[in-house]
């Protein structure tokens, strides 16, 4: 089957496209012809290599796609054969301490598929059939491929993780990236007051357009300045930061006294400044986050196919363009998530 792959970690150029063995069903799973995959940002760090973590190699990226089933493994019930699914990309075991509390994101051999295992950028994939999720036809193959990390993403931190409720405000750092999209619709939906904060009043103004109330251009102006002039020198409730370095110090001094930081990655650097005081003076809670379970993953779909909330691709390349993908990606030049189309 035809497959992006890397033999090699490195930048965009170690990504080819070529001839792969197709995976073969097992029971209790199912084969997914792929249409289209979606990028994110976890897809460069794979790419570029994670330290401490080996990646048998050639490996194939992706944690997003969707695709129709033409395969069912021993056992299969819940899918058919032809039917749309999107692919819920975590696996967890079941039966660890954490999967029997009902954590599975804390599953002491928790995989994500496309880092753990083989991914999505390729014709055919093999998953769990509980994986597979059928989608409305109101959804083309490019939407549903956007959907399901950035949301289930989103939805854990900032509703389980990061407490949010109605009449709160919450400012999202890096709004117009995948996560941001996911997470402006999901706070508006809780009935929160949105804070986006972007780099372009391009990015703005795709903010705007998905229901945030208060634009802030970081490259123009300070925005924990902003933020208090907003809320009356209050601060927001919950700041949502992916950003990591460049905006961790703005996000502490965003915060209302007692506010929640939620972050689920750090995009520009694991290491920013910070400042203690923030935290214990103001008696601030740092909250982690990282994917979620099913029900987390299911929550803002339906709220998706009931059409109360939208994917936003920003941008689809074929698959012989892959590294023009990841280098779109890297440069952040798409507004809404980056997809590329399968077959
Ligand atoms: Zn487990």
């Amino acid at each position: 089957m035809k497959a992006i792959f890397f033999e090699r970690h490195g930048g965009p150029e170690v990504l080819t496209l070529g001839d792969l063995p197709e995976p073969v069903t097992r029971p209790g799973t199912v084969k997914v012809d792929v249409r289209a995959a979606s990028l994110n940002h976890l897809d460069l760090f794979v790419r570029r290599g994670l330290p401490g973590m080996t990646i048998p190699l050639p490996h194939i990226p992706g944690c997003d796609a969707a695709g129709v089933v033409n395969e069912l493994g021993e056992g299969v019930t819940g899918v058919k054969i032809g039917d749309r699914v999107l692919m819920n990309p975590s696996i967890s075991c079941g039966t660890c301490e954490f999967c029997q509390r009902g954590d599975a994101t804390m599953c002491t051999s928790y995989q994500l598929i496309g880092e753990h295992t083989s991914g999505t950028c390729c014709e055919r994939i093999v998953i769990p059939a509980e994986n597979a999720i059928p989608f409305p036809d109101s959804l083309s193959f490019e939407q549903a491929a956007s959907l399901p990390l950035v949301f289930v993403t989103a939805w854990r931190m900032l509703i389980t993780r990061g407490r949010l409720r109605a009449g709160e405000d919450v400012l999202i750092q890096g709004a117009s990236a995948g996560v941001g999209i996911a997470c402006i619709q999901i706070a508006k939906v809780a009935g929160a007051r949105v804070f986006a904060a972007a780099s372009s009043a391009e990015k703005l103004d795709l903010c705007r357009s998905l229901g945030a109330d208060v634009l802030i251009n970081y490259e123009q102006e300070d925005v924990a300045k902003r933020i208090r002039q907003e809320t009356s020198r209050r601060g927001v409730d919950v700041v949502v930061d992916y950003v990591g370095k460049t905006t961790w110090l703005r996000s502490l001094q965003s915060l209302c006294r007692g506010g929640r930081l939620v972050t689920c990655g750090a995009t520009t650097g694991y290491n920013p400044e910070e400042d203690l005081r923030h935290i214990f003076y103001r008696q601030l809670e740092v909250i982690g986050s990282t994917m979620g379970s099913r029900n987390e993953l299911m929550a803002p779909l339906q709220l998706v196919f009931a059409g109360r909330m939208r994917p936003v691709v920003g941008a689809v390349f074929d698959m012989k363009d892959a590294a023009d993908a990841h280098r779109a990606m890297e440069a952040r030049r798409a507004l809404g998530k980056i997809v590329i189309r399968v077959n």
